[in-house]
């Protein structure tokens, strides 16, 4: 098992590459701190993902070296980076940093179109003859199922990071891909990490949160510990500091805010998330008065549907994911436990009947 698992991995580490191992296609993204290309292997015609990172480069190298051993199975095969020519002489040298291609579509692609999240029953759900699919179309059970087959993916993804001791901190559509060979989700984007177990990336140099997806705690960490401790300090205090200030539930807020997403087509747009967030910040993060003052307004009753079907486990779902006080978020792996990722029925209701 190790030499399969670790082989490969370790095959793609060692080998160098260069700018002119590949042949630059288009441009597939341009952020704050970096552009990101879509590239051919010039020896293998391979497609693979270049970023030259301006900025946050050290660190998101650090998270994929990192992820690459401990959850390789949740984020882009990264297989090393490089330095660049800086823009003008004197300036910081860019870092190249290089991934498998994984596949055209992240969840905010899949998210944009019409038939969301219908779109993702073929690879959510590959046989056609079995549960959601044989449900009439428009049942809100069988969105509920696709919505919930999402979630568990990207559930597994943050178990899989955060139990690495790495907190995402950008987790939202547009940095999930969909991996075309093993048809999962993966995280990509790890410039903004941070990694509590060798205090990497502890607080960034810059505010880079996306405003639509952060947590209302703007700082992972109590402002009383603003630096991160030195490495083998911050080794031993890891797993103090994990549990005193619970720096995963930052990832779970913004998995809460995908997840309305995911129910509610008005949130899909950039305005509508931005005035979901508002109103949030409005009522003291109250998900509860956010319902009231919009529940006449948001006509979307396949999205109320799903989240009151079976006594409301989609609704609890969304305010324990999108708790203030991140001690009362709900965690990765319990969020796996409850009971609309289940599909349970409230046991204290039968115990009332
Ligand atoms: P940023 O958001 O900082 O510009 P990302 O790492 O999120 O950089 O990459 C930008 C876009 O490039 C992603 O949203 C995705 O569409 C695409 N992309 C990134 N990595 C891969 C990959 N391994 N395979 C396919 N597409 C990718
Ligand atoms: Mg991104």
């Amino acid at each position: 098992v190790e030499y399969y698992v670790v082989q490969p991995i370790q095959d793609r580490m060692r080998k160098k590459y260069s700018l002119e191992d590949f042949t630059l296609g288009t441009k597939l993204g341009q952020g704050g701190f970096g552009v990101v290309y879509f590239a051919t292997n010039n020896e293998t015609g391979e497609p693979y993902v270049l970023k030259r990172a301006d900025d946050y480069g050290e660190a998101e190298e650090w998270m994929n070296r990192r992820m690459q051993i401990a959850a390789w199975n949740a984020c882009a095969p990264y297989v090393g980076s490089w330095q660049g020519e800086p823009s003008k002489p004197g300036a910081y040298p860019p870092l190249w940093l290089a991934w498998k291609y994984e596949g055209g579509r992240t969840l905010f692609e899949f998210m944009k179109e019409k038939d969301f999240p219908y779109n993702l029953e073929p690879y959510l759900f590959p046989d056609e003859e079995s549960y959601p699919r044989t449900l009439a179309v428009g049942d809100p059970e069988r969105t509920a199922a696709t919505i919930r087959a999402i979630m568990s993916q990207c559930l597994d993804l943050l178990v899989q990071m955060h139990g690495t001791g790495i907190v995402h901190r950008d987790v939202k559509p547009e940095n999930l891909i969909f991996d075309e060979n093993t048809q999962r989700f993966k995280l990509i984007d790890f410039g903004g990490s941070a990694d509590l177990r060798f205090g990497v990336n502890y607080v960034p140099k810059q505010f880079i949160f996306d405003p639509r997806y952060a947590a209302p705690e703007q700082y992972i960490m109590s402002t009383q510990t603003p630096e991160a401790p030195f490495p083998p300090i911050a080794l031993a205090l890891s797993p103090v500091l994990w549990q005193l200030n619970l720096p995963d539930r930052f990832d779970m807020y913004s998995l809460g805010i995908m997840y309305l997403q995911l129910c509610f087509k008005s949130l899909r747009t950039d305005a509508g998330v931005q005035k979901l967030r508002k109103d949030l910040t409005a009522s003291n993060e109250s998900l509860s008065a956010w319902r009231r003052a919009n529940e006449a307004k948001i006509r979307d009753p396949e999205a109320w549907a799903i989240l009151d079907a079976n006594d409301q486990a989609g609704w609890e779902f969304a305010r324990l994911l999108t708790k203030k006080i991140p001690r009362r978020r709900i965690s990765a792996m319990t969020s796996k436990f409850d009971r609309f990722m289940l599909n349970r029925p409230s046991l204290l209701k039968k115990i009332d009947r």
